[in-house]
């Protein structure tokens, strides 16, 4: 076996690993990231085009829970993580969220005011701006029919940034961890070892010796004085119950169920040079979030999935239709168990009653507004079921969504080894350190007690600042 050896190694470079390995570089530590995906520029491919699904989706994007209803979900797999392949909407958590957390895990040192700091400087590093160039017919439309229905909206600011050119056009690019802060730790001195997977760490008496990797089909050990997993709510606890750490790890995994629909127009709605729609009706939040996606072919493609018939025809019209969702705080909570046979983990998650009567409470509001804004067609969430033409038909299905048969899908996974002080629920300390060890940490999604109600992108590097700063002894 080849021996490689480091200081501090981070597992996994998405927006928890990036922000501990910049910071950690920047302290002068010997840093090593870890990641299982490659290496691409941010415009290795299109944005929401297939080669980009090819190359930086886990399984091209087909990974599921298990539970009555199974539900689809995405991870970004290469350097940057999810933050390369996300919309980059980004919102600071509700001061009631934060302090929910607090209490439900005893964690230490969390009051909000404690912690806008690191949101502020998240703000600031990350580049979150707003489009200058005014909003896309898409994210109009989700507006003009909110306001006929007396419900607010709002833009959100995003990783990303708006450069003008000189025909006055905006041109934006995303502010992904590979633009950002994976470039400032490899300034800073940090190596970085990509198409590298983690198989487990080997440990003796409460400290992690080193690794166990895959690398070009042959495993290889790297010595490590310390380590920070943050490989994403799902691998993080998959590598650390490989490795024998099972203590609250992967038993408390939580999620933002979404369904997806598409929605027809008379007009063209899809213009791909405003890029992704921002806007989101605010009204229901924080319980549910309605939006438009982007909305290119092969996304449409992915969520017309279980549509019958149609679908050819809709895709070659493309511009006329579009992608919009609800996304509700779910009240499941699963597990994750790794599968050595399989070589991938079994998720197990339900979609509890409440959640069902939650989304379909927000699928009603959507088809109110789509059909409101002029929608002649909405398509139908339940598998096999023709779309909608009117919002009456569409609200008799939503009051009774059947389990098993609707498209359900998500972005945000979290909560898998939460963090605090009360070891009886959670995997970690209140500074992400796993329970029991001296030199292992966790800093990714994994750590939220709780969902955060919002797109979490900006939390987890928030809180992976903190902890980071923290765990250098700054
Ligand atoms: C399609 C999509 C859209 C989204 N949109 C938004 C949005 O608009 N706003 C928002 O706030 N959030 C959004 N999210 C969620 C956001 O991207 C995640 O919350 C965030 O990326 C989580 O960061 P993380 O560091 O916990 O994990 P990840 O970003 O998942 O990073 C984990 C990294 O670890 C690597 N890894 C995994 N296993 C191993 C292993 N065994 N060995 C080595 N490396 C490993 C992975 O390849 C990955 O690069 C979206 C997510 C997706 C998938």
């Amino acid at each position: 076996m080849n021996r490689t050896s480091a200081d501090l190694v981070v597992v996994g470079s998405g927006p928890g690993g990036a922000m501990t390995a910049a910071l950690a570089a920047e302290a002068g530590r010997d840093v090593l990231i870890v990641e299982e995906g490659s290496n691409y520029t941010i415009d290795s491919a299109p944005s929401f085009s297939l080669a980009e699904m090819d190359q930086k989706y886990r399984n091209g994007g087909l990974n599921v829970t298990f539970g009555q209803t199974n539900i689809t979900y995405l991870e970004g797999r290469c350097v940057g993580g999810g933050s390369e392949i996300n919309a980059g909407l980004y919102h600071r958590p509700l001061a009631t969220t934060l302090e929910q957390w607090r209490e439900f895990t005893r964690i230490a040192d969390f009051a909000p005011a404690q912690l806008w700091p690191h949101f502020e400087a998240v703000e600031r590093e990350c580049q979150v701006a707003s489009f200058p160039g005014g909003n896309g017919p898409a994210s109009a439309l989700l507006r003009m029919g909110a306001g006929k229905l007396g419900w607010s909206t709002r833009e959100i600011a995003r990783f990303w940034r708006y450069d003008q050119g000189a025909d006055g056009a905006f041109a934006g690019r995303r502010q992904s961890m590979s633009e950002t802060l994976v470039p400032r730790a490899l300034r800073a001195g940090a190596r970085l070892l990509a198409d590298t997977r983690v198989l487990r760490l080997d440990h003796r008496g409460g400290r992690v010796t080193g690794l166990v990797v895959l690398r070009g089909g042959r495993r290889e050990q790297i010595e490590a004085k310390r380590v920070v997993v943050c490989a994403g709510a799902v691998q993080t606890p998959r590598i650390l119950r490989r490795s024998g750490l099972t203590h609250n790890v992967g038993d408390s995994l939580r999620l933002h169920p979404m369904i997806r629909v598409t929605a027809t127009f008379r007009e063209e709605i899809n213009d791909p040079a405003f890029g992704v729609p921002t806007e989101q009706v605010d009204q229901f939040k924080p319980d549910l979030t309605l939006g438009c996606s982007y909305s290119s072919i092969p996304h449409l493609a992915l969520w017309m999935g279980a549509e019958q018939g149609g679908k050819r025809d809709r895709l070659r019209d493309y511009r006329r239709t579009g992608i919009f969702y609800v996304a509700a705080v779910g009240t499941g909570v699963g597990t994750i168990r790794d599968l050595p046979v399989l070589g991938e983990p079994l998720v197990r998650l339900p979609l509890t009653g409440d959640d069902l009567a939650r989304i379909g409470e927000g699928l009603s509001k959507l088809g109110q507004l789509l059909f409101a804004a002029g929608a002649v067609e909405v398509s139908n969430p339940v598998a096999g079921e023709a779309a909608f033409r009117d919002a009456a038909a569409l609200e008799a299905t939503a009051r009774k969504l059947p389990q098993g048969r609707m498209a359900v899908s998500t972005i945000h996974l979290f909560s898998s080894c939460p963090m605090g002080d009360d070891d009886r629920v959670t995997a970690t300390d209140s500074f992400g350190r796993v329970h029991g060890f001296s030199n292992l940490y966790v800093n990714d999604a994994s750590l939220f007690p709780m969902s955060p109600a919002v797109n979490p992108q900006g939390t987890v590097l928030a809180i992976a600042r903190r902890n980071a700063l923290r765990m250098l002894g700054g």
